[in-house]
């Protein structure tokens, strides 16, 4: 069994060495980065948050972070579906019956488990903690019947966790969570999303028609969906996207440095783009960006380590900070990068793209800023 410490280096040399040199053909080809989730999970890499009782490497919020930033730097599709994937083993480990857990988690400790969440539902869109659907009642099973707009893995994952509204659920909060096998009977991918950014990361939408859901398969009690979602699903979402951010912005950061240290102009003899007083100040501005989002997001994690009763107003701020750093050094780096960007060469335009992704997943920062102002005022959430 690995340390987390061997862990960690072992993600960045799968980054560095094989996932970076890939991440071009995965968004142009537009496919599942598959050959780099094998390689995590052949690594103990994609049970790096399931408890070590269940042979896993019972890794923290931090350490997940560490690992995501490294992907992301990388190849952002594959730090979504990681991500994604880390978010169901959160739930899963936090909230299974210890049947489910035996079943599920050890398989994902082995790398052989990918998992993720189904949560956004058209009728409610950025809003994913409020399914429409609603679970019926057809003799010894209930049925539930959903249309879930957006899937990470869609079609690819081993096991999906779905939301809806429990049964005789009498408003949007009232939501149950269940972990379902891919085999599930009436549960369908239903074509390809074509995103501009993250390509390979299989973003699809999946239908539910009747499917008959087992009381063994709910996490948490029933109706405790919406709560899960706040204490567990909340604080790893939050913080795997800033992460995401993060490591999309200091890709884009490095590219635009390398670019603008390289290049050279034969009219004035040879000087470098580097040593133009503007091109400093662009360099600058995104190193701000960059650094004042990485503090932020360190602070998150302290705060939510030391239990600080800020904490929950640290979380909600986490993406909107990391993910408007990341549009911010990405737009710059595209400025930088000038016909070269352009053109499509040096990942740049790629990661320009791929940044743009996390302002429209949920919670927007719109949203989010409405949830800080209320929180900050004392106001409730919901
Ligand atoms: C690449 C990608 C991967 C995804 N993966 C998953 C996944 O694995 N699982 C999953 O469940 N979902 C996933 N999603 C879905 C995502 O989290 C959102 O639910 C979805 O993008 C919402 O889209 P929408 O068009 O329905 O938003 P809408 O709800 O129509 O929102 C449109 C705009 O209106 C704004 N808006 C809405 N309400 C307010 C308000 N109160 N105040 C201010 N502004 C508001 C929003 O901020 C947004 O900018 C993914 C999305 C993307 C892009």
């Amino acid at each position: 069994m690995s340390t987390i410490k061997e862990l960690q280096a072992q993600n960045e040399q799968l980054a560095v060495t094989v996932f970076a040199p890939r991440a071009d053909e995965v968004d142009r080809q537009r496919r599942f980065p598959r050959e780099n989730i094998q390689e995590l999970g052949r690594a103990g890499l994609l049970g790096l948050l399931v408890p070590l009782d269940y042979g896993g490497a019972g890794g923290s919020l931090a350490d997940m972070s560490q690992a995501l930033e490294q992907l992301a730097c990388a190849c952002p599709s594959t730090a979504m579906v990681t991500l994604m994937h880390h978010c169901a083993t959160a739930v899963l480990a936090a909230k299974g019956s210890d049947e489910l857990k035996r079943k599920l988690l050890p398989p994902v400790a082995r790398g052989e488990h990918l998992s993720t969440l189904a949560f956004s539902e058209a009728g409610s869109g950025g809003h994913f903690y409020a399914p429409v659907s609603q679970l019926s009642a057809n003799g010894h099973f209930p049925i539930l019947t959903a249309y879930k707009s957006f899937v990470t893995s869609a079609g690819e994952a081993d096991s999906y966790i779905v939301s809806t509204r429990k049964m005789h659920a009498q408003g949007p909060t009232e939501v149950d969570l269940y972990a379902l096998p891919k085999e599930t009977q009436g549960m369908e991918v239903m074509g390809r999303f074509e995103g501009m950014g993250l390509a390979g990361n299989a973003s699809a939408p999946m239908k539910l028609a009747g499917v008959a859901v087992r009381s063994e398969e709910r996490l948490g009690d029933e109706g405790s969906g919406f709560e899960t979602m706040l204490q567990v699903v909340l604080p790893h979402f939050q913080v795997g996207m800033g992460a995401v951010s993060l490591g999309i912005a200091r890709g884009a950061f490095q590219a635009a440095t390398a670019h603008v240290s390289a290049r050279r102009y034969e009219h004035t003899g040879g000087s470098r783009l580097s040593e133009i007083p503007r091109v400093q100040f662009l360099v600058a501005e995104m190193a701000l960006e960059l650094r004042s989002a990485r503090g932020y997001l360190r602070e998150a994690l302290r705060a939510m380590a030391s239990s600080d009763p800020e904490a929950m107003l640290d979380v909600l701020g986490i993406k909107v900070k990391t993910s408007e750093a990341a549009l911010a050094v990405a737009s710059r780096a595209m400025t930088l990068g000038g016909g070269m960007a352009f053109g499509r060469r040096g990942g740049l335009e790629r990661m320009f793209r791929d940044a743009q992704a996390a302002s429209v997943m949920a919670p927007s920062s719109d949203l989010l800023k409405e949830f800080l102002g209320k929180a900050s005022l004392g106001l409730p959430l919901f």
